[in-house]
């Protein structure tokens, strides 16, 4: 198979349209060669020639080198579809919906936070409810759901949790317009009510990283990141919500497919065409649980700030969190591309792959207009996690996406035959890396090892020129649900 490729530079690959009989596009991996390998051990390579076969794809389907096969679609695939004649696939945007991750940076020493850290890990964990199954403050009230749905990180200003500046450092200013509640069942309303401000579990987490290396000065200046200084990141996505709408749609569409005579290589991959009643209103609920993952994400961040505060205050001389940017990875949005020489409105499927702007675009915040939007790459609880800019070579090459993450190698359960819990958490505290995790096999199951290299994937994305280095961080506190 690897054969089969053609090689178009060290980190880029590609499957002619036509490989299969049945694709309408190519695909085109980012990756190197030894990332290539690997993804051939899964379905990664099949699921997105299944996804070149969907009606209005246009461009190349892509996959990000931390790709591993996911529902019908890769994790780490970027698939766009036409919206005068293309499909959306609810297990091509995934089932956390807006998943993502944000980053705050602070202006706090690590010489002078080291003696507090025990205590910064117990505050994170009291402040920020992880675990499965874990409430919020308090129920939601119908209304309330709705206004969230609406107003996505906004909605958190009229409590004094969100500030001006937190949302114009929010992809699409934390807010997506068009969702629509009268889309969302009953079940999934019901799900979302006592999550919200909750981590929840497994892959997700909270993190304070001290920025190690500067790759880009002036990017890193604008930013905020100080080296020798802390920061956090938040990874966490719609909780039981967008789940339920994914579930809700997926289950949907079985018979929408054959209405509209779609022809689908697997039905994980079920799909409606974008302009019917049956596909906007899936984009209409899936734009909801977009804007409550955006909420959720900030009431974090506000909950860790009052986490910092009551560790910090009176201790260091500035304990404040600053924003620098939040960013979704799995999402559809509409967006128009030039592609084949032709600017088309497209539907943009990212699942485990963020966008990324580059400098210049009206859609990057103005303070980081001139180098392009921070894209936000973690690796795991034991190794960098990095922060980069798209690139003007991003739009063209990549419809302005990049990789999410280092990716899984390993499965859960394989990690957890594999890993002792209680062995990871000793070997990390040597290392100066404080864990909080609600169970030992919970952990395992996040295990470094199961992860790729998250240095070699970073490699690949400012190798092919979709991304730039700006910062390298190293973890000192995780908390995991
Ligand atoms: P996903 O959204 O696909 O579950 O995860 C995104 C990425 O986060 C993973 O591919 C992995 O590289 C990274 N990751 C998982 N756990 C941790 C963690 O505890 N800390 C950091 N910094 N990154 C993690
Ligand atoms: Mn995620
Ligand atoms: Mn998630």
């Amino acid at each position: 198979m690897l054969n089969d490729f053609r090689k178009i530079s060290d980190f880029e690959w590609e499957l002619p349209a036509g490989f299969r009989d049945d694709m309408r596009a190519a695909v085109r991996f980012f990756a190197t060669r030894s990332l290539l390998e690997d993804a051939l051990g899964d379905l990664s390579v099949e699921q997105a020639m299944n996804a070149a076969t969907l009606p209005g794809v246009t461009g190349h389907v892509m996959v990000m080198p931390d790709v591993h096969q996911g529902y019908g679609f890769p994790i780490g695939g970027v698939a766009a579809m036409r919206y005068q004649d293309g499909v959306v696939s609810p297990g091509a945007i995934g089932y956390d919906i807006n998943c993502g991750v944000r980053l705050m940076a602070s202006r706090i020493e690590l010489e002078e936070a080291r003696p507090l850290l025990d205590k910064l890990a117990a505050a994170l964990d009291h402040f920020c409810p992880s675990g499965v199954g874990t409430r919020g403050e308090r129920l939601l009230k119908q209304n309330e759901l709705e206004d969230v749905c609406a107003q996505g990180s906004r909605w958190a200003k009229k409590s004094g949790a969100a500030t001006e500046m937190d949302l114009a450092r929010t992809e699409e200013g934390g807010r997506l317009a068009g969702a629509n509640p009268a889309s969302v069942s009953r079940k999934a309303f019901e799900r979302a009510k006592d999550q919200l401000g909750t981590l929840g579990s497994g892959n997700h987490f909270i993190e304070v990283d001290v920025v190690e290396d500067i790759f880009d000065a002036r990017a890193a200046e604008l930013m905020g990141l100080e080296p020798g200084c802390l920061c956090l990141l938040i990874h966490c996505g719609s909780r039981g919500f967008g789940h339920q709408i994914c579930t809700d749609y997926v289950q949907d569409f079985q018979s929408v497919a054959r209405r509209y005579d779609l022809h689908l290589p697997d039905r994980e991959l079920v799909c409606a065409p974008l302009e019917s009643p049956e596909g906007k209103k899936y984009l209409e609920a899936m734009w909801c649980a977009a804007n409550y993952a955006f909420a959720n994400r900030q009431l974090l961040a506000h909950q860790a700030r009052k986490a910092f505060e009551s560790v910090f205050a009176g201790k260091v001389q500035d304990w404040h969190l600053f924003q620098v940017y939040d960013i979704a990875h799995n999402m559809g949005k509409e967006e128009i591309h030039q592609i084949e020489g032709r600017e088309t409105r497209v539907c943009v499927h990212r699942k485990g792959a963020t966008r990324a702007f580059g400098p210049g675009s009206v859609d990057v915040p103005d303070s980081f207009r001139t180098i392009g939007q921070p894209v936000l790459v973690p690796g795991s609880m034991g190794t960098a996690s990095w922060v980069l800019t798209g690139t003007e070579t991003s739009m063209e090459r990549s419809l302005g996406s990049c990789c999410h993450g280092a990716g899984r190698v390993m499965s859960r359960t394989k990690a957890k035959h594999s890993v002792r819990g209680e062995d990871l958490r000793r070997d990390l505290l040597q290392r100066g890396i404080r864990v909080q995790a609600g169970s030992n096999a919970g952990l395992a199951e996040e295990a470094p090892q199961a992860y790729k290299d998250v240095d070699e994937v970073v490699k690949v994305v400012s190798g092919a020129g979709i991304a730039q280095k700006v910062a390298r961080l190293r973890p000192v506190v995780v908390v995991k649900g």
